[in-house]
């Protein structure tokens, strides 16, 4: 199989040719139609995340056609579309049985991170993390789903609790970012989008944003801006100082974001004697992956993909990502 492998920390992926993985026992062997590129990917290769380890297949949003599964497997079904949910969580830890597997305590590791992953046109994964794609769904859209999608689910459902009717501004409307403010005024929420991208802005507008505010502005960070939930997608140090200051007292501050060495310098006495709680949301678990293909399939929301990329021009879509170029996600196409 054709695969784009990374060989060395920081240097571009090379086009390779390697030998088909065959599935084991319990695992199935998928045909990659499509391969979502995430922030995430590029703190990959850089090197910036411990436990990759080298020559690695990258890419976590993974969605195909089963092509063979291993011995012992009677679910999918050979032919099957399929999207891979790409945290291997052992089911029996504490923290899995509290429904929060991207945390769990005895981790098997994730496809396209510990694990080689969808930039390649065959993924060797656990039958049982093959999630089965609604009709309705195309590839492309199935596979940002895995984190795109399920990511922000997690983040303003799930960890936020976000209501109907309250207000929540999401920091940052990239690939996740953009996905929030769909799920957020589905949700009935008031939605506050905010970017330094006016192109992206005027996309979460049409994605159902009531107000978009540019950072770096002077609307922004702006005392008449207040919000019962921030999701935080972007998370530098200018975002975590003006998270608070959007924040009714008694508010909550949800971060998907993340930076290795970046800490949150937040005047304690700003928390504390507001009560804002924050909120670090990992991922999705695999029902709420299940969720958002459902979500999908009924057209309450539709996954953003602005560019289309052959497998051999990964590395382009790397850095139109890592540029500030997209206005949505990338997707390689194997
Ligand atoms: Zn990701
Ligand atoms: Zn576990």
């Amino acid at each position: 199989m054709r695969a784009m492998v990374l060989e060395s920390f920081g240097a571009p992926l090379q086009l390779r040719e390697l030998p088909d993985p065959v599935p084991g026992p319990g695992e199935a062997l998928v045909r990659v139609q499509a391969c979502g590129v995430c922030a995430s990917d590029l703190k990959l290769v850089s090197g910036a995340l411990a436990g990759t380890p080298l020559p690695h297949v990258p890419g976590h949003e993974i969605a195909g056609v089963v092509a063979a599964l291993g011995p012992g497997v009677s679910s999918p079904r050979v032919g099957e579309r399929v999207a891979c949910y790409f945290y291997l969580s052992c089911g029996q830890c504490r923290n899995c049985r509290a429904g929060r597997g991207t945390v769990c305590l005895a981790s098997a590791g994730r496809i396209g991170f510990e694990l080689d992953g969808g930039l390649a046109e065959l993924v060797r994964v656990p039958a049982a993390l093959c999630l089965p794609v609604p009709e309705a769904v195309i590839p492309e859209a199935a596979a940002v789903a895995m984190d795109a999608i399920a990511t922000p689910y997690h983040a303003l459902v799930t960890r936020g609790r976000l209501a109907a009717a309250e207000t929540v501004a999401i920091v940052g409307v990239g690939g996740l970012g953009l996905h929030g403010v769909e799920l957020a005024h589905c949700a009935g929420a008031q939605v506050i989008a905010i970017d330094v991208a006016e192109e992206r802005l005027a996309l979460a507008r049409e994605l159902g944003a009531d107000l978009t505010v540019r950072a770096g502005s002077a609307q922004w960070p702006a005392p008449s801006l207040v919000a019962d939930l921030v999701l935080d997608t972007a998370v530098s140090s200018q975002t975590l100082a003006g998270d608070l200051a959007l924040l009714r007292p008694g508010g909550r501050l949800v971060l998907v974001g993340y930076k290795p060495g970046l800490t949150a310098g937040w005047d304690t006495a700003a928390l504390v004697l507001n009560e804002i709680t924050v909120l670090p949301a990992r991922a999705a678990g695999r029902d709420e992956c299940e969720r958002v293909l459902d979500l999908l399939a009924r057209r309450c929301i539709r996954a953003v993909i602005d560019r289309r990329y052959e497998l051999q021009a990964a590395n382009q879509a790397f850095e139109a990502l890592r540029g500030g170029a997209l206005n949505g996600r990338a997707v390689v196409a194997a």
